[in-house]
């Protein structure tokens, strides 16, 4: 049973797995955390829990939260160096809200900082899909936030909306609701009287995208519409419904559920789930440019050949996720690559029955499989 409607959400056959992001604006202000309206949220997953639904909290806040304690300017995103302290401060406190707070339904809080990496890696992913069943089994709710602390630059999500669609596709959950200070998505800039918020999206297309606006409106938190697109691409490919729906209203929930007000990004087609991964992948080692018959023969279902390639670039090793895009930029494809770069580079354009006099070995003929490979 898939979702269809935001009513959906509150469905327990179709939806028994819910992933709630909250945005750090709906959690912090000026004065610290918005306890009372924390509250109302918890009642409202409380009585999703009744219902017979189990619920992931996504928690954003402790970056605001951690700069307000120490004193740093621009809400601790001034420097990498100042939102990683900010966290470290923040995070305690925000776990700590959310295990009095759950406390008080008798719900138990369990907290999970996450890394890109850790769900990148097909291996610590299926560790974080264990954990995270693990704890749903034993009634526990997670709350999980991005470990800022440690996460780099180039090695972190930056933005909660991504991270809570991997979260749900690692859990296996039916649907992701992203709270934030915006009724859904619109389709121009919302300032504009004539924007029309759209209810329903089918596909991510370049006309969606177009209608976003980047940037978050709050300053806090790092999202926008933007990470919210990219995160409903993760979504729909995994087979899972994701909504945007306001928060700065209180108990958020039953405003999109009862009244219908937010957009919802409908799930496509389900794909295999390691294919799910591999396509909701977003570091990429390199980049494979085919020529226009590969690509055709790519979208068939074909596996990528050497001889359809046009160029290479990265610095990537066997096994390596890689985009794999047209002459024009588009990217048609991510696949895992049976060669690494510098093979890559030497077997362009090649035939498969020449590798073993260019490289002194063939272990494979094809350069992506195609069971290895998504098209998106
Ligand atoms: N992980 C960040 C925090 O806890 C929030 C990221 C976001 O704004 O989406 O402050």
């Amino acid at each position: 049973m898939m979702i269809a409607s935001l009513r959906d959400l509150a469905d327990k056959a179709k939806c028994p797995r819910l992933v709630v992001k909250v945005g750090s604006a709906l959690l912090v202000d000026r004065d610290g955390p918005r306890r009372a309206w924390i509250e109302a949220l918890v009642e409202e997953i409380a009585a999703a829990r009744a219902r017979g639904q189990e619920v992931i909290v996504v928690s954003s806040g402790a970056i605001a939260l951690g700069a307000r304690t120490l004193k740093l300017e621009k809400g601790g995103r001034g420097s990498l160096a100042d939102a990683q302290a900010a966290a470290a401060v923040g995070q305690i406190a925000l776990s700590g809200l959310w295990a009095e707070l759950l406390g008080k339904h008798g719900l138990t809080a369990a907290q999970l900082l996450l890394t890109l990496e850790d769900l990148e890696d097909r291996r610590r992913y299926l560790n974080a899909t264990a954990t995270l069943t693990r704890l749903l089994d034993a009634g526990a709710v997670p709350v999980v936030n991005e470990n800022d602390s440690v996460a780099t630059q180039e090695i972190r999500f930056g933005d909660n909306d991504r991270l809570a669609a991997r979260v749900a596709q690692a859990s296996r959950s039916s649907a992701v609701l992203l709270l934030s200070d915006v009724d859904g998505l619109y389709d121009r800039n919302p300032k504009d009287p004539a924007a029309r918020l759209l209810p329903e999206v089918h596909g991510v297309t370049a006309e969606i995208h177009a209608m976003a606006d980047s940037g978050s409106a709050s300053g806090l938190g790092s999202g926008g519409m933007t990470s919210k697109l990219q995160a409903a691409e993760i979504a729909e490919r995994a087979g899972i419904a994701l909504v945007i729906g306001n928060g700065t209203h209180r108990s958020p929930i039953a405003r999109v559920v009862e009244q219908g007000v937010g957009t919802l990004f409908l799930p496509r087609r389900k794909a295999a789930a390691r294919k799910a991964w591999l396509g909701g992948r977003l570091r990429l080692k390199g980049t494979l440019t085919v020529d226009e018959g590969a690509a055709k023969a790519l979208l068939r279902g074909s596996s990528l050949l050497a001889a359809g390639i046009v160029s290479v670039e990265g610095a990537f090793h066997r096994g390596d996720a890689v985009a794999i895009r047209d002459k024009l930029g588009n990217t048609l494809a991510h696949g895992l690559a049976e060669y690494e770069a510098g093979e890559c580079t030497r077997l362009i354009g090649r035939h498969s029955r020449e590798h073993e006099a260019l490289l002194g070995y063939a272990p494979r003929s094809a350069i992506v499989h195609r069971d290895q490979m998504v098209v998106l």
